[in-house]
């Protein structure tokens, strides 16, 4: 292995999957749905493999089948508020990882400074590394510790003078996560504008993975920092296939941004993939097209699938609350995190050198059958005694699948 992967050779998913098989557990850990996505989406890809069109089955254009990046274009265009060209505004790429990976290889030079917001999804950090940056981590700080009940991912909050602290001249982008994975903040517009205004005074590239947009719950708003003043020219915005039609298989992610920007991203993606699977693009983009038809309805998948999953997180707080382990209720996205300070568990049996958290997943999968995430993987090495509190739940599953955790934790308690 090369010198510069030895540090990241180890990998929290790869670990926890591995985990819950071995110990046949019911796995609340990675984050997919137990459920099939939309049935519009399967005859889709159906339809397109009886199709008798050998294209269906051939390489495609290597940035985008044009059928695809049409349709992101159609439905994107008004959210984003301006005219979004489909050939040269939008990149598809092997799974929102792979947008990531694209736009930090396509940007940074070596020595530049990526700041990232803690908790971060996992793999900033080694991607930020990997394309020979330095990340610079800030934390969102919980402002409401020390209580004995459920809290808010809202009160989950920047320092604006920590924020602006971090940025200097070597300062070539910020990566902001909204709906937050694993917290489930939403990014207010107030907050959104406090990281505009840094960006374009220190003349900084905003990276804005937006995976989990649709799934915003209560009265809370989904906000698109490219939708900002001053923000389009300087913003790459993340979306997955995956997440929004339930289909994690389907790793197809998607950046949308201006040209001078997504150039370098589009430059590495066509040398190390080239282009993504033509008949798994041309099924996206027929789902894409039916919801369009219906966007803004409560018929429309987007609409319908928060409203599904909101009862779902409902059940998972009341019975975290239940247990003492106090939630953090998510806004949006699909996990929750849980308090385990209150626990009184002995853990003298794990590996003394990992943190608390990885310590009580580890112990709840072999004793318990259950398993989640420890989320100071989520966190940067000095600040991991942050994550260590908590423990992260995954609750896009079957009713069935809630209620067979219900009765693990009732029966534990
Ligand atoms: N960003 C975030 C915040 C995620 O949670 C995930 C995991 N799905 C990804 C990116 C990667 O998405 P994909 O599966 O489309 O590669
Ligand atoms: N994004 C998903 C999660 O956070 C899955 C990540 C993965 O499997 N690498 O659980």
């Amino acid at each position: 292995i090369s010198r510069r992967l030895v540090e990241s050779q180890k990998s929290l998913w790869v670990e926890f999957s591995k985990l819950a098989l071995e110990h046949n557990a019911l796995n609340l850990g990675q984050g997919f749905p137990d459920f099939q996505p939309p049935q519009f989406l399967l005859d889709a890809l159906k339809d397109a493999a009886a199709s008798g069109n050998y294209l269906m089955n051939q390489y495609t254009r290597g940035y985008g089948h044009a059928r695809l990046v049409n349709a992101i274009a159609d439905v994107y265009s008004p959210i984003m508020e301006r005219k979004i060209d489909p050939m040269s505004e939008i990149l598809i790429s092997v799974g929102a990882y792979g947008s990531l990976f694209c736009s930090l290889q396509g940007m940074i030079n070596d020595g530049d400074e990526v700041i990232i917001i803690e908790p971060f999804f996992d793999c900033y950090d080694p991607m930020v590394k990997v394309a020979g940056g330095v990340p610079v981590f800030v934390p969102l700080r919980p402002t409401k510790t020390g209580v004995s009940m459920a809290t808010s991912s809202a009160d989950w909050k920047l320092d604006e003078k920590e924020l602006e602290s971090k940025f200097n001249e070597k300062t070539k982008a910020i990566i902001i996560n909204t709906p937050n994975n694993p917290l489930g903040k939403v990014f207010s517009r107030e907050e959104l504008d406090v990281i505009a205004k840094l960006c374009i005074k220190y003349d900084v590239i905003c990276i804005s993975d937006e995976v989990y947009e649709w799934l915003v719950f209560d009265d809370n708003k989904h906000i698109k920092i490219a939708t900002l003043p001053g923000m389009w020219e300087r913003t790459l915005t993340i979306g997955s296939a995956g997440k929004t039609f339930s289909a994690t298989g389907w790793k197809l992610g998607w950046t949308i941004g201006p040209s001078d920007i997504l150039v370098g991203a589009k430059t590495m993606h066509q040398n190390c993939n080239y282009t993504c699977p033509t008949i798994l693009q041309e099924a996206t983009a027929v789902g894409f097209e039916h919801e369009l038809k219906r966007m803004g309805t409560p018929e429309c998948y987007f609409s319908q699938l928060p409203k599904e999953l909101e009862p779902k997180r409902d059940k998972l707080i009341n019975l975290m609350t239940e247990m003492g382990m106090w939630p953090v209720i998510p806004q949006g996205g699909y996990f929750l995190l849980a308090d385990i300070t209150g626990l009184n568990i002995d853990l003298s049996q794990e590996a003394a050198d990992e943190p608390r958290d990885f310590q009580f997943v580890k112990w709840m999968t072999k004793n318990k059958k259950l398993t989640a995430i420890p989320p100071s993987a989520f966190y940067c090495k000095e600040h991991q005694s942050v994550g260590e509190n908590y423990v992260r739940l995954c609750f896009i599953k079957k009713d069935e699948t809630l209620e067979k955790a219900s009765k693990i934790l009732r029966e534990w308690k």
